[in-house]
């Protein structure tokens, strides 16, 4: 199958048919119009084999999180997602050693792309080793975009979702053990909170998608705001399995500094506190209040127990952490 052959028959067509695509793949550039009055906002993510996803990982679960990565991010901002682009670096022996690969992969992507009415309008495709960078692209009225820098003193800390789920079934596969399928599913096929995201649009005043871990990435959220954060640890939301492993261990690293959540943490006026429950019943996921927002620097953690939690990392880091895929 040639390049083009190949483009063809997996991406031309991915996702979902839109008026504001002038021009879609198969030119040297696609050609869009944003709407009046709204702003593009623009996120790239890039998985490589090995480093974001263990290289026997479903090649359809890898279509659905390369771009559920960038939608997420999108979510954060309060965007709604309109187009995405992908550049896909494919080994020497794709798809040939693995004629479904593509397929498998474009499935996952599409589907996606399907669900929250993405449209793929361009790419790139060449060889070397595994590695897939989606470009997302999102609309946000003008001046409307939730920024990580917007937090006050006294705001309620929230977070959508559960904690911990992915990094314990990460945990499992790199000890050689099969996850329970709910735990394998959060790791490898995250649900992007658009919905939400949208709908906290003029409400949260900072946001951010917790990909890194929610201490890091809180701790974004009060570095760009100029504030404090304190956190109860006994209100984090945590499934029966990653309550376990609190439990058990006593370590609260899973639920505050695993990766691969994609939940949205963002911080609310207290005054919006009794909303909370109404927009987490509309937008289909449970949302909590796990702490405050305070004058000062930091982010303090308080155990059920009363007694304060230091964590040995606040999350993962590409260049200071060593490889949360890599088993040894
Ligand atoms: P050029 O050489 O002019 O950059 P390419 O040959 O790389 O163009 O790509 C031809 C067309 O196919 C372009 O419209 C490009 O956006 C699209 N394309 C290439 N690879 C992909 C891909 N993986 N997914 C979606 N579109 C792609
Ligand atoms: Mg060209």
């Amino acid at each position: 199958m040639s390049e083009f052959d190949l483009i063809r028959t997996h991406f031309a067509a991915l996702g979902t048919s839109r008026a504001d695509v002038l021009l879609g793949v198969g030119d040297d550039c696609a050609v869009l119009a944003v709407p009046a009055g709204q702003r593009l906002a623009v996120s790239i993510d890039t998985l490589a084999s090995g480093v974001h996803f263990l290289a026997d990982c479903d090649a359809e679960a890898i279509g659905h999180k390369s771009l559920a990565v960038g939608l997420s991010d999108l979510a954060a901002m309060g965007a709604e997602p309109a187009w995405a682009t992908l550049a896909l670096t494919l080994p020497a022996g794709l798809p040939a050693a693995a004629p479904d690969w593509l397929a498998d992969f474009a499935r996952g992507f599409g589907r996606l792309a399907q669900a929250y009415g993405v449209s793929l309008v361009g790419g790139d495709t060449t060889r070397g080793p595994l590695s897939i960078t989606v470009q997302v692209h999102g609309f946000i009225p003008a001046g409307a975009e939730v920024r990580r820098g917007g937090a006050r003193p006294g705001d309620l800390i929230c977070v959508s979702g559960t904690l911990g789920d992915a990094g314990l079934a990460l945990r499992a596969l790199l000890a050689g053990q099969l996850p329970l399928p709910t735990l394998r599913a959060r790791l490898e096929r995250p649900t992007p909170r658009v919905g939400l995201g949208l709908a906290l649009r003029g409400r949260a005043s900072a946001m951010i998608d917790v990909s890194d871990g929610l201490a890091a990435d809180l701790g974004h959220i009060l570095t760009a705001s100029g504030l404090a954060g304190a956190l109860d640890l006994a209100a984090l939301p945590l499934s029966d399995a990653v309550a376990a492993a609190v439990q058990t261990t006593g370590d609260w690293s899973l639920p505050l500094a695993s990766g691969d959540d994609y939940e949205l943490c963002f911080c609310l006026p207290s005054v919006d506190r009794d909303r909370l429950a109404d927009i987490g019943a509309r937008c289909g996921c449970p949302l909590t209040v796990i702490g405050r927002v305070e004058r000062g620097s930091g982010l303090i953690c308080t155990t059920p127990a009363g007694a304060p939690f230091a964590l040995a990392h606040a999350g993962f880091d590409h260049f200071a952490s060593p490889g949360a895929y890599d088993a040894s």
